[in-house]
């Protein structure tokens, strides 16, 4: 995580609330948080209320200035990093060491600027079963017109109450969107979104997007080719749409993958970065006042690079043979949430236009999908036994997996219900077999493994 040494990261990440380093936030994780940030005078708690499994869901309040921002993560259970990025702002909000930092900081006087309300996790029970949609199985994102949820309910009245600006819609995306056509992955992506089919800009549109401009610039100085701008499809039922359509200016921030960070602490602090930069211009009056300054930030942010679904994939396998080599195939493996490790083959065939975060390039080798070891007697697995085993093309095991005592580093593939055969691998399935030369195994896949003999 190099960019975190970067100078303006590396002062927030040493700076950032201890605990929070986890892929997946629960409600427990942040409650003394909570409780220890109120503590300070500057922090009020404008209000409590609860979700529909009774877990409070705070709202904090910095600031007495007239202009008000709202800022929520984690509506989404499965969503979490935001919302260590909002504890570590409140933070940071209430130290003096911002106004000692001019490249990252905020000026101590924002409190006569702009009022700040933070609501961090929306959604913790949803955020217990590490799941998306709320306890009530709804998707909070999808409930801004029915309003059938608590936190959903909650949310519209305290943006009704409160009128905000600006409103800050913190969520988390999958890791393979990617920025632009040939970026790397988007680890952050931003959007002022729609507020009618139409995608029309109304002036506190344009205003959000001048502001995304602002930060767009900050954070792509940091990670160039590393954040993007999100489609602007309107969504009816979606809060940030409907919050638009209020006439406040609404940024969406979706945190991304960033290589070998699987909690996610470069995005969590680039949060962190671009929302303590939003405060800095949200006070300072002049920075939106003149047309054609906010018209130029407008046609900037059409500039900035799309954030790409389904572009990148966890490993891509290059030129692979199949069936004596009488064709070749491109492998895409991908997990199935980014809260597991297993390697599951998503897509064969052309895939030159995507992108592997981890590419093989396995051009002359031949794909062999291996056997069964049927298990009928117990078996103490060293690493030397396990080569010997997969040297003999056994690939999975099959019957009793009690019977197995794993002792080796490398991973077992255990009574897989269908299995790949030489002509194809299967979608869906886990990543298996061997790569050959000449009739000779060279490479085991052991799921997320490759294993050189
Ligand atoms: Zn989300």
């Amino acid at each position: 995580m190099d960019i975190l040494l970067s100078k303006e990261l590396k002062i927030l990440h040493e700076n950032s609330i201890s605990g929070l380093d986890r892929q997946q936030l629960f409600h427990e994780h942040i409650l003394d948080k909570i409780n220890t940030l109120i503590e300070h005078k500057d922090v009020e708690v404008h209000l409590t209320g609860k979700s529909f499994l009774g877990k409070p869901i705070n709202c904090l309040k910095l600031g007495r200035g007239p202009t008000r921002i709202i800022m929520w993560s984690q509506m989404h259970g499965d969503e979490s990093t935001a919302t260590a990025a909002l504890l570590d702002l409140t933070y940071l909000l209430t130290t003096p060491l911002l106004a000692e930092n001019s490249d990252v900081g905020v000026s101590p006087y924002y409190h006569d600027k702009v009022t700040i309300y933070i609501l961090p996790m929306l959604n913790p029970d949803g955020a217990k079963l590490c799941e998306r949609e709320n306890a009530q199985g709804i998707d909070i994102n999808r409930d801004a017109l029915a309003l059938q949820t608590p936190e959903g309910k909650l949310l519209n009245a305290l943006v009704d109450e409160i009128e905000p600006d600006y409103a800050f819609n913190l969520h988390d995306q999958h890791d393979y969107y990617r920025c632009g056509n040939d970026g790397k992955s988007a680890t952050l992506a931003f959007l002022a979104p729609a507020f009618d089919s139409d995608k029309r800009i109304n002036a506190p549109r344009r205003r959000a997007m001048a502001l995304i401009t602002d930060i767009y610039e900050k954070c792509d100085g940091l990670i160039p080719r590393g954040i993007a701008r999100y489609d602007d499809e309107f969504s009816p039922r979606s809060f940030g749409d409907q919050i638009a359509a209020k006439g406040v200016s609404t940024i969406l921030i979706e945190s991304g993958h960033y290589p070998n960070d699987e909690n996610r602490q470069v995005a969590r602090t680039l949060n962190v970065y671009a929302l303590l930069h939003s405060i800095r211009q949200i006070c300072d009056e002049d920075v939106y006042s003149s047309k054609d300054v906010i018209d130029a930030k407008e046609r900037k942010y059409w500039q900035i690079p799309e954030n790409n679904e389904n572009k990148l994939c966890d490993m891509l396998i290059n030129n692979l043979s199949f069936s004596n080599s009488s064709y070749q195939a491109d492998i895409a493996v991908c997990k199935r949430s980014r809260f597991e490790s297993h390697f599951y083959v998503n897509e064969v065939g052309d895939l030159s236009q995507l992108h592997g975060i981890q590419t093989i390039e396995a051009g002359g080798y031949t794909y062999e999908a291996g056997r069964p070891y049927q298990l009928s007697e117990e078996i103490v697995l060293s690493n030397d036994l396990y080569i010997i085993l997969l040297k003999k093309g056994f690939s999975h095991f099959v019957g009793s997996t009690n019977l197995i005592k794993n002792q080796s580093d490398y991973k077992l593939i255990e009574n897989p219900e269908i299995w790949h055969d030489e002509h194809k691998m299967k979608k869906g399935i886990l990543l298996g077999g061997f790569f050959c030369m000449k009739g000779e195994r060279k490479f085991a896949l052991l799921i997320d493994q490759i294993v050189q003999f």
